[in-house]
């Protein structure tokens, strides 16, 4: 009974601490793999190492062990290995074992009792008939990485439409460490098709046979360590120089023969299959036991080259869904995405600017086209009220050639009447009443043309012409207003472009103006007209008067629309005046002369 107490007393105090050793496992462990010491062992091994190193709470030391297994193999090798192991290690203690390689994993759950009883392994590298072969031993759980030659013949046929025949290289079935279960598949697996069988041959026959395939075929890489004369070779190595001479495409199941001349298919990744197995084995020793932790499927994805695609004419889209392509150059677009991004934007707002502009100008070409429109508008009022002003010149300027020819006519009459009429001078009357009645029309004519509504047309003219024909024009009203009109006008011709019509109303409201102003003098009223070359590049029209001149306060004030000190005035004459400059880009001021009197001044460019 004592004893019995005793027992269960014990088991009782030490449940707990079993238990919590059964959870935390010692944080080391030992990574044996059966790696060629290549690239893709390599990326494998420092993405493991580098996921365990990341590990929070605790350190985990990491031995490993490369067995070599795909160039050394046999019993007797197999016993040395063992007993390294066993005495290197017989000191360490190790929570568990990871095992990279189908016969690694044979090896450590075979040696496992004997060499590490009850420590639990991780494997990576297998596929399910290497898990399958293992006949579920206890404590073992891993990454299964499932890449059937099922999946390497589909890529065949992505990258070779119309595939019928495929070479199989690389080392034979039962040598190989990762590839090996694709002898047993190709029966199946390359049903349909022709098949070229390379697989064990030396190389150089291998990269013989290589260069002379058919049309519609495409290689099939595993791995080749061995030349088949003594001589190894890391496997990418040994698939470059199959790559240098192959006519057709090889596809290949590692990420790392990418490169050296494989066209990709469904691949191996080392690194995430690192990451993976480092993940399960931190699971295991942080407390999971293994047979709670279900194996991890993954680290096989298809990735394929571009440059390799390129030369075999691939398309992208035939490839298989979920295809990753390497070595692309990156587009312009994706090389300089932001910098595209920047200039994509200031070309958009540089648009959206140039739009705007282009509206405003529209809409001031617009606003411009219809205020030129109301000035023509405008301007012919203002012709009329000044003809209307004008009208006893009129008369007067018609009155004469009719009265002319009224008189020849009767002349005639009267010469014919006789009984020896003189014709030479029947002929001479005629051609006066002729000359009389084109002096008549020629004055209609220039009333018609000032009082047309035109619309603002500008063309090549002489401002000498224009304001000549402007005083002839105001010449019998000066007269009768009994003002003295002068005009001097520049020696040469001053050639510009305007409107002579508009530019003639600009001189005849001023001179209108100065009339109406001299008027209130008693004698000496006289109107002074001047057109001269101001500068090389443009002329100067000015209309200065004997009258009392402008008050100062009024002298910014004259060309405002509808200022007028006039009881009959409108006050348009020279804000219409003002407007007609500034169209033909010219500039229009008044000032008092020193003598007395105003003076009014316009400029106006000179024709190129
Ligand atoms: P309106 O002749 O109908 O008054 P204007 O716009 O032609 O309209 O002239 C505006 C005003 O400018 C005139 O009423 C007058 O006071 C002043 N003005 C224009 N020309 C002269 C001038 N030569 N001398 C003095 N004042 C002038």
């Amino acid at each position: 009974m004592r004893i019995k107490g005793l027992i269960v007393g014990l088991v009782t105090l030490l449940a707990p601490m079993s238990l919590s050793a059964q959870e935390r496992r010692p944080h080391s462990v030992l990574v044996l793999d059966q790696s060629d010491g290549g690239p893709f062992y390599y990326q494998l091994l420092s993405s493991l190492r580098g996921t365990v190193a990341n590990h929070p709470d605790e350190h985990v030391a990491l031995y490993s062990e490369n067995l070599d297994l795909s160039r050394f193999s046999g019993p007797v090798f197999e016993a040395s290995l063992k007993r390294y192991l066993k005495e290197k290690y017989q000191d360490k203690t190790i929570g568990a074992l990871v095992s990279v390689g189908a016969a690694t994993t044979e090896l450590v759950v075979k040696w496992r009792d004997e060499l590490w009883p009850g420590i639990p392994v991780v494997y990576a590298m297998l596929d399910e008939m290497d898990v399958a072969r293992l006949k579920r031993p206890p404590n073992v759980t891993g990454v299964i990485n499932h890449l059937p030659l099922a999946f390497e013949i589909e890529a065949a046929r992505a990258v070779v439409p119309d595939l019928d025949t495929i070479a199989l290289v690389g080392d034979p079935w039962n040598s190989l460490v990762v590839y090996r279960n694709w002898g047993d598949e190709v029966g199946t697996a390359a049903a349909g098709l022709k098949v070229i069988d390379l697989v064990g041959q030396k190389l150089a026959d291998v990269r013989q046979r290589v260069a002379e395939l058919p049309e519609r075929s495409a290689i099939i890489y595993s791995a080749m360590f061995s030349d088949g004369e003594g001589k190894f070779y890391l496997p990418s190595v040994a698939l470059g120089l199959i790559a240098e001479r192959a006519n057709r495409p090889i596809i290949t199941p590692a990420e790392t023969f990418l490169v050296p001349g494989g066209i990709g298919g469904y691949v191996l990744l080392p690194r995430q299959i690192g990451e993976e197995v480092a993940g399960v084995t931190l699971r295991i020793l942080d407390g999971a036991r293994a047979a709670e932790v279900p194996p991890v499927h993954g680290g096989v994805k298809p990735i394929f080259n571009w440059p390799q695609m390129q030369r075999w004419n691939v398309s992208q889209s035939s490839l298989p869904a979920g295809s990753e392509i390497r070595f692309r150059d990156p587009s312009f677009l994706e090389k300089y995405r932001w910098q595209s991004a920047l200039v994509a934007a200031a070309l958009l707002i540089q648009a959206g600017l140039i739009a705007f502009l282009l509206h405003e100008r529209h809409m001031r070409r617009h606003a411009e086209v219809e205020s030129r429109k109301r000035m023509t508008e405008l301007a012919h009022v203002n012709r009329r009220a000044t003809t209307g002003e004008l009208s006893s010149s009129i008369a007067h300027e018609l009155n004469q050639p009719l009265g002319a020819i009224l008189t020849n006519a009767e002349t005639a009459e009267l010469i014919l009447k006789s009984d020896n009429p003189d014709l030479g001078e029947i002929r001479e009357i005629l051609a006066d009443i002729k000359r009389d009645d084109q002096r008549a029309g020629e004055v209609l004519r220039r009333l018609r043309g000032f009082l047309k509504r035109t619309p603002f047309e500008t063309r090549d003219i002489d401002l000498n012409e224009i304001m000549s024909e402007a005083f002839k024009f105001m010449s019998v009203q000066a007269s009768a207003r009994n003002v003295a009109l002068y005009l001097q006008t520049a020696p040469n011709a001053l050639r510009i472009r305007g409107d002579p019509i508009h530019l003639q109303q600009v001189i005849l409201n001023l001179v209108v103006n100065s009339m109406d102003a001299v008027a209130t003098m008693p004698y000496g009223r006289t109107v002074i007209g001047r057109t001269e070359l101001n500068g090389g590049s443009s002329a100067v029209v000015s209309i200065s008067d004997s009258g009392p001149g402008i008050p100062a306060d009024e002298l910014s004030r004259v060309f405002d629309p509808f200022f007028t000190t006039k009881d009959q005035g409108m006050g348009i004459g020279l804000s219409i005046a003002r407007t007609i400059v500034l169209a033909h880009r010219g500039q229009i001021w008044a000032e008092n002369q020193h003598g007395g009197g105003a003076a009014f001044h316009f400029t106006l460019p000179l024709a190129a």
